[in-house]
């Protein structure tokens, strides 16, 4: 029999240990490359595989109404390794699914090295992999080593790599009061690909905008870790408290200028606004441009509530500002995460633009599975984008849309998976039964999502073709 070449797996983490594991089970050999104990990082601190550096969570593990517990459900369908090394052990802990952090990366690291396929090498890959490799999969997470990621900016360009994320709260539109707010961009400017009526714009009176920066400046903030304090991105992309701290004013002559909008629904002109600016293909999901922010999650939601319109939003994501690497993956990479310069090179995980361990993992699954039908000669259809894993392939490929880039930073950022990625879905209503209202809605909306997904997740796993690797 002929001999396959091995798919060179960069990184042991959440991602590339998937990702190996899924290669090695449908019959192809791997190499998996992980540069610890011999160099760490700042935030790991064993040398096994898929090391949790922070919460032992992976979150809700309710697949019939979160999102979340949907992908958990979704992997489990496709054989992932890191799911089931989390339900053999898996912790108390109400609906979410929290792991023994040390009893789960043993197992992970004991079934990658005793796999007959996979070979492993403790070693740092500290430039760009030898030409003779070709097909690798990059999964080195949002620390990866200083070389590779030098290497990997030569290749993709300056603005495509970046170092840290600047998160601003990104908002369902469902939630937004369109009785409060309206639809403009700043003097009806159509731009490339607007229509000048792209912005949803929050109006502020006076009294408002004073009572809104005093939250600012009050509200509690999280510290910066010390490895995180020389990551060079202040000046560019200021958190919004520290220019409400600047002075009274700034915000008003920044992000929350009011000028060249005109509010529909009152006479008098707003003396300051908020703007929130589509942020998916689907036009599902909103975020507020330049608040991007070091607030901690609850002051977040009591603060931007106080916004007019925003008194009931709810936010896909919270703001956040941290160290990270991840590529401008709808611009770099195609639908099957290879990188359209270097096509023998494929991205995993968090270096993509997802967030979590559980997002990391599954885009671990999806490159490990593409590499090897890859290299058996056949072309793996991408998942539908009404699936956990198809919504969240998605959001890094394509369905994100590029806004214009603020100064310092750029639109594209990491994200969670959430209901606002998958194209919309209708709760049905049975003939004859009482029309749903409320919180009943809304939870039957969430099941028509997650029983189409789970239904569109079997069929691809039983297309002609597909290795079934469980
Ligand atoms: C401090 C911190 C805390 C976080 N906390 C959470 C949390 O609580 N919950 C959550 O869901 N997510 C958290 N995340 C985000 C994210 O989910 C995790 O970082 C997750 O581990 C990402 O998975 P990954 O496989 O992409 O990267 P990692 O799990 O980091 O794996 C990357 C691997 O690549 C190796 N590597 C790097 N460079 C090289 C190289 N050149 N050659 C060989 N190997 C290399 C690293 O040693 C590492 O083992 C956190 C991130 C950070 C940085």
């Amino acid at each position: 029999m002929a001999t396959i070449d091995p798919i060179h797996v960069i990184g042991g983490g959440l991602a590339g240990s998937e990702a190996a594991w899924q290669i090695a089970q449908s019959g192809v050999p791997v190499v998996l490359h992980e540069m610890r104990p011999e160099r760490m990082t700042e935030a790991h601190k064993t040398g096994g595989f898929a090391e949790l550096v922070c919460s032992n969570s992976f979150r809700s593990d309710d697949a019939e109404t979160n999102a979340v517990g949907l992908l958990h459900e979704e992997m489990r369908r496709a054989g992932s390794l890191i799911m089931a090394a989390a339900d053999l052990h898996k912790l108390p802990a109400g609906g979410a699914l929290a792991v023994d952090r040390d009893a789960f990366s043993a197992l992970v690291s004991e079934r990658i090295k005793t796999h007959p396929l996979i070979a492993c090498e403790q070693k740092e890959i500290a430039g760009l992999p030898p030409e003779a490799w070709d097909s690798v999969i990059i999964a080195t997470g949002p620390l990866t080593s200083p070389g590779l990621s030098a290497a990997i900016q030569g290749l993709t360009g300056e603005d495509s790599l970046a170092f840290f994320d600047a998160i601003a709260p990104i908002v369902h539109v469902e939630s937004i009061d369109m009785g409060v707010c309206w639809r403009q961009s700043r003097y009806d400017k159509a731009g490339p690909a607007g229509t000048g009526a792209d912005y949803i714009n929050c109006p502020m009176d006076r009294e408002q905008y004073a009572a809104f920066i005093a939250a600012l400046i009050a509200g509690e903030k999280t510290d910066f870790k010390e490895w995180e304090k020389n990551t060079p991105y202040f000046e560019g992309c200021l958190p919004i408290e520290v220019m409400a701290e600047r002075g009274p004013e700034t915000l008003r002559f920044g992000p929350m200028k009011p000028v060249g909008l005109t509010n529909p629904h009152r006479e008098e002109r707003a003396y300051a606004v908020v703007q929130l600016r589509q942020d998916n293909a689907l036009g599902t999901l909103w975020n507020i441009v330049g608040f991007q922010t070091k607030l901690k999650y609850g002051e977040q939601s009591r603060i931007f509530r106080m916004i007019p319109g925003l008194e009931n939003a709810e936010f896909a994501r919270l703001g956040g500002l941290h160290r990270n690497t991840f590529l401008n993956s709808p611009k770099l990479l195609d639908g099957a995460l290879r990188l359209k310069v270097a096509p023998r090179l494929r991205f995993a995980g968090q270096v993509t633009g997802v967030e979590g361990y559980v997002e990391s993992a599954a885009i671990g699954l999806l490159a490990g599975r593409f590499a090897a039908s890859e290299r058996r000669g056949e072309t793996l259809p991408v998942p539908p984008p009404t699936t956990a894993l198809g919504a969240l392939l998605g959001h890094i490929t394509g369905g994100h849309i590029a806004g214009e880039e603020e100064a310092g930073h750029r639109s594209f950022q990491p994200m969670n998976v959430n209901f606002g990625l998958f194209p919309p879905a209708e709760a049905v209503s049975q003939p004859g039964a009482k029309r749903l209202k409320g919180q009943e809605k809304a939870v039957a909306r969430k099941r028509a999502f997650t029983s189409r997904a789970l239904r569109d997740i079997d069929a691809w796993l039983a297309a002609p073709g597909m290795q079934r690797t469980a």
